[in-house]
């Protein structure tokens, strides 16, 4: 056991790599069992690829409209058969995930039409989209409506009033949120999902169920959109961008829905066939194919952050022994204190931005200030090792990424350390 470089480059205390060390032993099946994950997915990817004659061709790059740009073409046959979908749109255009989530939306709903969630809310950015708080462009604004059958208590689905508002036939789509984002219910794994797109679809065969499938990617064998997903979006600077993309987004799904989403995305008419790919797709290529083993870091970490807070006697969502389908851990900090020291820790241990200390700061959508550690290579990039909170009661942090295990571990050894120096927690 090397620990030397903790303690002598880092100022970690032997104590706090003991407890990590003893913990990571703990957890050697569970790391086990997300190697084995990543294998599988990267052996799917590396299938695709193959079946798609990928070569270095793929990689040249388009400009202008971007006619004819056959590595962009091929990368998405790639998506749709990493995904297990008729078609797929993976373009740089696609600015984020709330706009490839938008622009899904926007394809497919239109004026007198209902978009149900049947699973609580959305994503806060979504609530601007769909109009559930006024904003300039929302799909209200153009006379789309919106319905919400909340969880229950037990943060189990609501069937009973999932069957009522589907007798509303102006429903055409129905959205899941598989990671659950800044709320407190558990992420839906796929199983789960599975059964509420059974259940809906057994009523209402017609209806679109789209699923927003940020930070899920590759985290479980199976897709929502191989147990029924009709379309799914996601972000390129998360999971499937495996670190590299600097930009971009995704959707794929029934060739039907992705072309009316090109249209949407680019111009009637136009659709698919424009949008220059400007020198992005090596690193898409190359993310995608690092992926799998980027979620494995991420999920490592994840995984390591879990068990050690719940050793110090803190509140962990998910605890170290639930399953996981996204790469989001959260911790209950308690204070203000612990919040603003464990995001310090995660910022010390960066190799971008290392030497900055995150400070709390005032947030457009936020009611109270909320503090932020990214030492990113690609700005906001929340596939790489980030920890964010809002100062307020209970001192929640929410932790993501870490394109290395190694680089991951460090980051919670260096935030258990700063709690433990302010003696905030106890090592025996
Ligand atoms: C990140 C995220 C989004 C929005 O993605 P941006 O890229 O930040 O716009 C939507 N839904 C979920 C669940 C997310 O995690």
């Amino acid at each position: 056991m090397n620990t030397n470089l903790y303690t002598e480059k880092f100022n970690i205390d032997p104590k706090v790599i003991l407890l990590g060390e003893n913990i990571i032993t703990i957890l050697k099946s569970n790391f086990e069992y997300i190697d084995y994950v990543s294998e599988q997915n990267q052996l799917k990817i590396i299938s695709a690829m193959q079946r798609c004659n990928v070569s270095i061709d793929c990689f040249n790059t388009s400009t202008g409209y971007g006619y004819d740009d056959y590595g962009r073409d091929n990368l998405e046959q790639i998506y749709s058969l990493v995904f297990n979908t008729e078609s797929a749109l993976v373009r740089p255009q696609i600015t984020c995930g709330t706009h490839a989530l938008s622009t899904v939306l926007f394809a497919l709903l239109h004026n007198g039409d209902t978009l149900l969630s049947p699973a609580g809310g959305p994503y806060d950015t979504l609530e601007e989209v769909i109009g559930i708080r006024d904003s300039i462009g929302s799909l209200r604004e153009y006379g789309v409506n919106y319905k919400q059958v909340d969880l229950l208590e037990n943060f189990e689905f609501d069937y009973d009033n999932i069957q009522k508002a589907l007798e509303d036939k102006s429903i055409k789509v129905a959205t899941i949120q598989r990671s659950k984002g800044y709320q407190t219910r558990p992420s839906f794994t796929i199983s789960k999902i599975k059964e509420l797109i059974q259940f809906i679809k057994n009523i209402r065969p017609d209806l679109i169920v789209m699923v927003d499938n940020c930070y899920g990617e590759f985290v479980e064998l199976m897709e929502p959109t191989d147990v029924g997903a009709d379309i799914m979006a996601g972000s390129l600077i998360k999971n499937p961008g495996g670190g590299l993309a600097m930009s971009g987004g995704y959707i794929v799904g029934r060739k039907d829905l992705i072309d009316r989403c090109a249209y949407r995305l680019n111009s009637p008419g136009l659709g698919r066939e424009v949008g220059a790919s400007l020198g992005q797709l090596r690193s898409f290529y190359q993310g995608l194919f690092l992926s799998p083993s980027v979620v494995n870091s991420a999920l490592k970490t994840a995984l390591f952050a879990s068990k050690f807070y719940e050793e110090l006697g803190f509140k962990v969502i998910p605890n170290s022994s639930e399953p996981r389908t996204d790469i989001i851990q959260s911790i209950i900090l308690e204070s203000e204190n612990a919040l603003k020291l464990f995001c310090k820790g995660i910022q010390n241990s960066s190799a971008v931005d290392g030497h900055v200390t995150p400070v709390p700061s005032d947030m457009p959508g936020y009611n109270s200030q909320v503090i932020m550690a990214c030492g990113s290579f690609v700005s906001g990039s929340s596939i790489e090792l980030s920890a964010d909170g809002p100062l307020r009661e209970p001192y929640a942090v929410y932790l993501q990424g870490a394109l290395t295990w190694p680089h991951g571990k460090l980051g919670i050894l260096k935030s258990v350390q700063e709690l433990y120096s302010q003696n905030l927690i106890t090592i025996n």
